[in-house]
């Protein structure tokens, strides 16, 4: 994994980081597309301590620490193809559980690893802007961390294509007008190359400070997950091969869809 300049050494906060790397990263896609960069102020992670106001509405601290998780993810499917069984849980101690700025401190932490990347981490089904995962109990911010952090597998170069071809590759059928797990319909004529939007692997992009911890393909607006087998998904803005691991500058949150 390339290291650079971190996320926290390079802003204190994510409005720091919102006013320099976003506006260097997107800029001319806004200009491009019309695109309004409204992944701004609206994809700000909202859990930063044990203050009320951070938790959803109506949920207790200890539901926030424990559970129950509201039904949608009782038994759903991680990133990583997992399926969550609520009786097969660990407690957030167990795994030194914590936001990704105290994470940065545990030295089993691997710069740019969140759950959001994780193969563990289920994404917000019900637009509260948590979700939940298939190994730890309670609710879960794509921005936190723990100790049994799982990577996502790397999906294999498809047969008869070489690793170049992926970025540019028509992708199957299936996807090619199929709609985004925040609903938007993908546009094969509409679509931003790989180069324009700055794609790359979620965790690099974390670890270098290009986006901030919590933003993967896996929980943008506008993914479309792999319905095939080959671990490779689609995009409704970008062309190409997709990972869910994977990130880009116009990364949406589909909260914001939900
Ligand atoms: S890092 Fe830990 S809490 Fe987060 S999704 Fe992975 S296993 Fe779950
Ligand atoms: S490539 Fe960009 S816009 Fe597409 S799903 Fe990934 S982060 Fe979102």
């Amino acid at each position: 994994m390339m290291e650079g300049k971190s996320w926290a050494d390079s802003a204190s906060n994510y409005d720091m980081w919102s006013r320099r790397n976003y506006l260097v990263a997107t800029v001319g896609l806004a200009a491009l597309s019309g695109c309004t960069g409204d992944t701004d102020d609206e994809s700000e992670p909202t859990e930063s301590g044990d203050d009320d106001e951070e938790r959803p509405e109506g949920v207790t601290a200890d539901e926030f620490e424990r559970g129950p998780v509201p039904e949608v993810y009782v038994s759903a499917t991680s990133l990583g193809n997992e399926q969550r069984n609520p009786d097969e849980l660990r407690t957030k101690s167990a795994v030194s559980f914590s936001e990704y700025e105290e994470a940065r401190e545990n030295e089993g932490h691997t710069p740019g690893t969140c759950c959001a990347n994780c193969a563990d981490y289920i994404p917000d089904k019900n637009g509260d802007e948590f979700g939940a995962c298939v190994e730890v109990e309670g609710y879960i911010d794509g921005a936190d961390w723990c100790t049994i952090y799982e990577e996502l597998p790397e999906p294999e170069v498809p047969e008869g294509m070489s690793e170049e071809e992926l970025a540019t590759a028509e992708v199957p059928e299936e996807y090619r007008t199929a709609s985004s797990i925040g609903g938007e319909e993908r546009d094969p004529d509409d679509l931003f190359s790989h180069e324009e939007v700055n794609l790359m692997e979620s965790v690099d992009a974390i670890a270098e400070g290009v986006a901030p911890p919590g933003q993967s393909c896996g929980n943008c607006a506008e993914f479309i997950p792999d319905t095939n087998g080959d671990m490779w998904g689609a995009c409704a803005k970008v062309e190409g091969f997709i990972a869910v691991e994977d990130w880009c500058a116009v990364w949406e949150h589909v909260s914001e869809e939900l």
